[in-house]
């Protein structure tokens, strides 16, 4: 990749962040900023960069569906308490126009839900064609905290990682490109955030005491997020993990992520299927004189067809 002051990717963070055979969660470094050679600035400036990119991708996505498209995006996000799922949500998909967006966080599943199959409240908050759908925490709860609180039994829970991978199969066969980020930051970051949440009454509403009790399960919980990455990321749908103790880094990476996928679906503005010229006569015909001279003068210099028939018809006049 070339180097500039707004790109200093040495490894594309596809590459650098998707999860291969090799991964190894144990030895990953949650201070790292992998592929990444800039500092939090030059990630700030690179992040605003991208955000007009993304946001005409995700217009063009979005016109797509509205024309009829099945395509669409869901964004998986994971992680344990202060990951910074939140923070992503904000930072990233602020960056687009929210009526693009369908964000959808899923919790302890209600009376309603438990009553279904686990994947019934997941297929129901599937986003519309043309949408980037997002997950604040997601299935993947159901080989998660559901193994590590033994709400069910091992013979219950370990299906799920091919049930998964074959849910993910047939969405991606829809039309769905399925892209999961886990933000994995470190037990002793976990530590300073979760204190933070104390000390400042503006964020005890984000603190629960039971997060205490999460955090005394890290191993088991590291053990269960190594499975899952070794069990569901597949070709279709490829986890990435996110060192998540520098906050500005993930949401570097999945701007980056999220604007190359959209780069490689490459959505194509609808034509319409109208006769544009005649629908301009038929306006202008509604426009009065001066009106029609302003519109032409405020017409793009690019658009030269428009600005020829504008003429036009101010000629007739
Ligand atoms: P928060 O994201 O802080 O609002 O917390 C949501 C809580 O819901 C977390 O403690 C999750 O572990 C929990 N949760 C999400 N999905 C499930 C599930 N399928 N079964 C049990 N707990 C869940
Ligand atoms: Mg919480």
């Amino acid at each position: 990749m070339s180097k500039n002051k707004h790109d200093r990717w040495d490894v594309a963070p596809w590459e650098a962040l998707r999860v291969g055979p090799d991964f190894d969660l144990a030895a990953f470094d949650r201070a790292s900023t992998p592929g990444w050679d800039g500092d939090k600035d030059d990630a700030e400036t690179a992040m605003a960069a991208r955000g007009a990119e993304l946001a005409e991708l995700q217009e063009r996505l979005y016109a797509e569906g509205r024309a009829g498209g099945g395509r669409g995006v869901l964004c998986v996000i994971q992680g344990l308490d202060t990951a910074g799922e939140g923070g992503i949500v904000r930072h990233v998909m602020g960056l687009v126009d929210p009526q693009g967006v369908t964000i959808r966080a899923f919790g302890v599943p209600t009376e309603e839900e438990r009553a279904h199959h686990y994947l019934w409240r997941i297929r129901n908050a599937l986003p519309q064609p043309g949408r980037i759908g997002v997950f604040d925490r997601s299935h993947y709860e159901d080989v998660l905290v559901v193994r590590v609180d033994e709400l069910v039994p091992e013979d219950v829970w370990r299906p799920r990682f091919d049930e998964i991978n074959a849910f993910e199969q047939e969405i991606t066969a829809q039309g769905f490109t399925v892209l999961k980020f886990a933000l994995m930051v470190s037990y002793e970051e976990q530590g300073i955030r979760l204190m933070e949440r104390l000390d400042r009454p503006d964020k005890h509403w984000k603190y629960s005491p039971g997060d205490l009790k999460t955090r005394a399960k890290w191993d088991a919980y590291q053990e269960a997020y190594a499975d899952v990455f070794r069990r569901t990321s597949t070709d279709v749908a490829p986890w990435y993990v996110l060192p998540a103790d520098k906050k500005w880094y993930p949401r570097l990476a999945v701007t980056e992520i999220l604007a190359h996928t959209l780069k490689t679906l490459n959505p194509q503005w609808p034509t319409g299927d109208f006769d544009v010229a005649e629908q301009r006569r038929l306006l202008a015909a509604t426009m009065a004189t001066s009106t029609l001279k302003a519109s032409l003068e405020e017409t793009d210099p690019s658009l030269t067809e428009a600005i020829q028939q504008k003429r036009e018809l101010l000629k007739e006049r």
